[in-house]
């Protein structure tokens, strides 16, 4: 009973974030965390929305990279919808453009062009 009250009050800690760093290369994510007593930042590293490691002293998986791991997943599901939702908007267009551009029409016309195609039988329009 007393270790279930423990291991709950463990897993209610709240981790304290100080900065999140993302490398743009393997957008890789670090975190520094501030350690409860104090002291020195500890670093959690997410690799591909998995929490890879923690520099902090307790088991692992700690919950420094419980927390974050689902942090960062609320994150990437957040960026996926964001990014739905914009395509919505700009799918369309760049749809066009590039529908445009396989067709020859952004190509701007010569005033040949233009007049046989407006006027082909040389009116003079
Ligand atoms: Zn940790």
């Amino acid at each position: 009973m007393t270790t279930a009250l423990t291991s709950r009050k463990a897993s209610t800690k709240v981790v304290r974030i100080l900065a999140r760093y993302q490398l743009k290369a393997s957008g890789h994510v670090v975190y520094a965390v501030r350690p409860s007593k104090g002291g020195d930042p500890y670093y959690t590293t997410i690799v591909n929305g998995k929490a890879s490691g923690c520099t902090c002293p307790a088991m692992k998986p700690c919950y420094h990279m419980l927390q974050l791991e689902e942090r960062e997943t609320g994150r990437i599901v957040n960026q996926v919808e964001a990014m739905l939702n914009a395509s919505d908007e700009v799918d369309e267009d760049e749809a066009y453009e590039a529908w445009k551009h396989d067709h020859g029409y952004d190509e701007p016309m010569t005033r040949e062009d233009y007049a046989a195609f407006f006027d082909p039988n040389g009116w003079g329009l």
